[in-house]
This record gives structure tokens, C-alpha cells and sequence, in this order.
């Protein structure tokens, strides 16, 4: 049909946006992405880099799709969910049919001490989708080792978090959370305690997305700096400590305990 937009047209209206431009669009195209966990956050993270044109995208999840997950948790079906099949493969598969140009690497594992390197191996940027406190505590210490930008993100009920660390540059986790929080006290923050609103999560993952597609892009300058905190059912945005601190054990001794180094 003459004058409809053709394959060559996919990222127009990205390239029209003046801070990406068809510049920061070719760069997306030569960048990777580890996205840590592909549940709520991390599924619509996926989708969001795969039809923006990110090049390269490694999932690492080794649960499997159930009934509980499809009120929130983009790409994922109902046939999905009745065979229990593994969120990594299965998001690839879904990202397969959005975007023939981006290549997707399954890992169908945990991120732990003694593979998160090979994992974040050769990648630009690490995206946090773990829901689970010790994973963040262990992706900042890598980071933060590494140079490597992540992104932390986390929902429960209709409350979002989020903050970018720029190893070097921002206030790493350890800046703002000396710990994790103890595993019985964590069991009851979570989602699968408190239950989780769709919404929140899509508008947590959006952020994330954003910010790695600023890395991704080479706009750093435009990164958020500090911990933005959003309830939505209220409709309250909050801006928290974003400062470093110097005496952190992390990015400032540089001691990396979550790693067991
Ligand atoms: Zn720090």
C-alpha cells in the first residue's frame, strides 16, 4: 500500500524524538542488556528494550509461568502458565515475534555469587527485575566491581522503587541500605505476601527502561540521580537520598561481601 510505513520505518518515531535521535537509535542497536529475573518488572522491561530496538538482550529466570503472574506480568499466556514453562524461554519466544533484529540469550538460572559474572559478562547494562533483596545486594556488588550501570526496581501493593547507580558517579545500594533486610522480614514485604497492583509494576519497569535506554543511548548526563519512590494508588511521587556515602563498603571500600569477595 503506497505511503504505509515499511520494516525500515520501525524506529521513526524514536529517531523523531530529539534526544535519541537516529544517533542514539543506531547506538541502542549495537547495546546489551542482562535483565535479572523476568517476572513483573523484568517481562515488561524485556518488551520495552526489545521494540525499542536494543540489539542484545540476556534473560536469567529459573522459575516457571503460573496463574498468579498473568494479572502483571507482560508476553506471558494462559497456555504458558497451564504448562508451567520456564519465564526466560517463553519471553523469548514472545520477543522473538516482536523484534527479528534483537537477539535474545535464555539463561534459565538464578543469579548467585558464582555465576553473576559470566552472566553480566559483555553486557552494557544490568537491569534489576529479582524481586528479591540478597539478588540487588549481590547485582551491586558486580556493578559496582565492574563499572557496569544497574538499574534497582521494586513493587509491592500499589508501591514502586526505583534508583540507577552509576558505579563511580551515583550513590550505589549500600549507600542508602547497609544490608538486606532479614529473610523472615523480607518474606512478609513481599508481593507474594501484600499482594501487587499490575499497574505499579509496568510504571516501575517504564522508569527502568528509561534509564537503561538513556545508558544504552550514551546520555548519562540525563540519568535520574537518587531513590524515587511512587505510590500510585494515592498518587504520591517521593524523592529520597541520592547522595554517596564515602564510607560505604561498597563503592567506597570497596570491599564486596555479597560477592563473596
Ligand atoms: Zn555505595
Amino acid at each position: 500500500m503506497a505511503g504505509r510505513p515499511s520494516i525500515a520505518d520501525r524506529y521513526v518515531r524514536q529517531e523523531q524524538f530529539a534526544p535519541l535521535g537516529a544517533d542514539g537509535q543506531a547506538t541502542l542497536r549495537d547495546a546489551s542488556a542482562l535483565v535479572i529475573g523476568v517476572g513483573g518488572l523484568g517481562s515488561w522491561m524485556a518488551e520495552i528494550l526489545t521494540r525499542a530496538g536494543v540489539g542484545r538482550l540476556r534473560l536469567a529466570d529459573d522459575d516457571g509461568v503460573d496463574w498468579t503472574n498473568l494479572a502483571r506480568q507482560a508476553m506471558y499466556t494462559e497456555a504458558d502458565a497451564d504448562t508451567g514453562r520456564e519465564k526466560a524461554e517463553a519471553a523469548a519466544a514472545r520477543l522473538a515475534v516482536i523484534n527479528r533484529d534483537v537477539t535474545v540469550d535464555v539463561r534459565c538460572l538464578r543469579a548467585r555469587p558464582d555465576n553473576i559474572e559470566s552472566l553480566a559478562d559483555g553486557v552494557d547494562v544490568i537491569l534489576d527485575g529479582s524481586d528479591d533483596w540478597r539478588t540487588r545486594f549481590l547485582i551491586n556488588d558486580l556493578a559496582v566491581k565492574m563499572a557496569r550501570p544497574w538499574v534497582w526496581g521494586g513493587v509491592v501493593e500499589c508501591r514502586g522503587q526505583t534508583m540507577t547507580v552509576l558505579p563511580g558517579e551515583t550513590a550505589c545500594l549500600r549507600c542508602v541500605y547497609d544490608e538486606p533486610p532479614a529473610p523472615e522480614k523480607e518474606r512478609v514485604m513481599k508481593a507474594a505476601a501484600i499482594g501487587v497492583l499490575g499497574p505499579a509494576v509496568a510504571m516501575i519497569a517504564s522508569i527502568q527502561a528509561a534509564e537503561a535506554i538513556k545508558i544504552l543511548a550514551g546520555q548519562r548526563q540525563a540519568v535520574r540521580r537518587g531513590l524515587w519512590q511512587i505510590d500510585l494508588w494515592p498518587g504520591e511521587w517521593r524523592d529520597l537520598a541520592g547522595a554517596r556515602d564515602t564510607d560505604c563498603p561498597c563503592c567506597g571500600m570497596r570491599r564486596f561481601e555479597h560477592l563473596g569477595a
